[in-house]
């Protein structure tokens, strides 16, 4: 092609006419594009928009939900930092707002003793939960506290129990008088039964008339007799209230001897067999009053439990821990009375369990258990229910009650 040709071409009007067509063509097609895009791209920034407003709305409800929580709620980051309190934890740690951004070890030490910056220290070392009830010392408040990690801190969750812990221990106390309020009959049978005794006897010296000394000497013996049984009863019945603030070294045979001669007015009432087997070796260190609370009630439970002729087994000897293998002292409490089903097996040292209406608070062997605890021993239970007679199998032995084995360990 000459270069007259190609001018001719280029600026041929049909040629121009016909690129400029497609120019147009090419225009409309990207200005749809763009237009597509805009629009696109306006769409997506409304959704993020939109996802933005939601995730605020629920950082919103999970504070409000957090801020509605009965528990105050406070968050540490890796570093100790405070960074977030909800409004009850503001309104329970005096300083407030004021802690957001302050160290919990600097700003805390005078609130958190050392159980409770232990235990947050554990927590933010090993990443795993930490459930417990501590008293705060210098606030004078029972806390329940939940520590868990939480980013890469750690968030405290935290309720004042004090109430709770104080309702509990009224209960305490009023189930230790009512343990000896159980006693009341069985005690005033004991007392009356040898003032009785010396009634007559005085009777007899008064109106002696032909009577040698020696009988009359030997009246006077046996009355004395009779009040020592008397003066015993009343002293085993007040060691239940006396507390010592220490610990002592007792045997716990005179413990059990202690608790046993309350009972021996529902024992011969009942013409129950009562077998005590001690083991020489058998002091304890310990609260002698509690413990005399808890052979109270498991020997009452047992009575209670079993049939007129029944049977009751006592028992102490030298053991070990189940688990620790720990040296220590076993007292058995077994009975061949009733038994229980699993589901009494399963809550009998709940608070207000109880099986007897009438009688029972529920309370006795909850209260049981955190004595036996307070001495770091255990106790157990081991119960086969009695079977109606018409469902025995001809032939096999059936045997039913429950043994209870509480576990004392050596404590030099
Ligand atoms: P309470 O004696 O006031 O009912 P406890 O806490 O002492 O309360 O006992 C709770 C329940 O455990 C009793 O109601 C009873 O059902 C069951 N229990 C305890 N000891 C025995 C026992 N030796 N034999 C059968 N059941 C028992
Ligand atoms: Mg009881």
């Amino acid at each position: 092609m000459d270069e007259k040709s190609f001018a001719r071409t280029e600026t041929d009007p049909e040629h121009l006419a016909n690129e400029v067509a497609t120019l147009r063509l090419l225009l409309e097609v990207q200005e749809a594009t763009a237009l597509d895009q805009a629009a696109r791209a306006e769409r997506a920034a409304e959704e993020l928009r939109l996802q933005a407003a939601q995730l605020a709305q629920q950082a919103h409800l999970v504070q409000q939900v957090v801020d509605a929580s009965t528990d105050c709620v406070l968050v540490l980051d890796a570093n100790w930092v405070v960074t977030y309190l909800n409004s009850q934890a503001r309104a329970e740690l005096a300083s407030g707002n004021g802690l957001i951004g302050t160290t919990l070890l600097d700003s805390f030490l005078g609130l958190l003793d050392d159980d409770f910056i232990v235990r947050y220290r554990r927590v933010m070392a090993t990443r795993h939960s930490e459930i417990f009830e501590s008293f705060h010392k210098p606030r004078g408040k029972w806390y329940s506290v939940n520590a868990s990690p939480v980013g890469d801190g750690i968030g405290i969750f935290f309720v004042d129990i004090t109430d709770r812990r104080r309702h509990e221990e009224a209960l305490r106390k009023t189930e230790k008088l009512a343990a000896v309020g159980r006693l009341a009959s069985s005690i005033s049978h004991e007392i009356n039964n040898p003032l009785e005794s010396v009634v007559n006897l005085l009777y007899l010296i008064e109106t002696a008339s032909g009577e040698s000394i020696n009988d009359i000497k030997n009246y006077a013996s046996i009355a004395a007799a009779e009040l020592a049984r008397v003066s015993h009863i009343v002293t085993q019945t007040l060691k239940f209230h006396r507390q010592s603030m220490n610990a002592t070294e007792t045997r716990m045979a005179e413990i059990l001897e202690g608790v046993v001669s309350l009972f021996q007015g529902r024992v011969a009432t009942r013409d129950v067999r009562l077998s005590r087997r001690y083991t020489q070796d058998d002091k304890v260190v310990c609260f002698a009053g509690d413990l005399r609370q808890v052979f109270a009630n498991l020997i009452g439970n047992a009575l209670d439990a079993t049939p007129d002729r029944g049977r009751i087994w006592i028992r102490t000897r030298a053991s070990r821990d189940w688990k620790t293998g720990v040296p220590g002292l076993r007292v058995l409490v077994a009975d061949n009375g009733c038994g229980m089903s699993p589901a009494t097996q399963k809550s009998l040292f709940e608070p207000f369990f109880t099986t007897k209406p009438a009688t029972g608070t529920g309370l006795g062997l909850w209260v049981s258990e955190e004595i036996v605890r307070n001495h770091q021993g255990a106790i157990r239970v081991r119960s086969t229910e009695a079977v109606p007679p018409e469902s025995h199998h001809p032939g096999r032995l059936h045997l039913n009650g429950t043994v209870f084995s509480v576990f004392f360990p050596v404590v030099d």
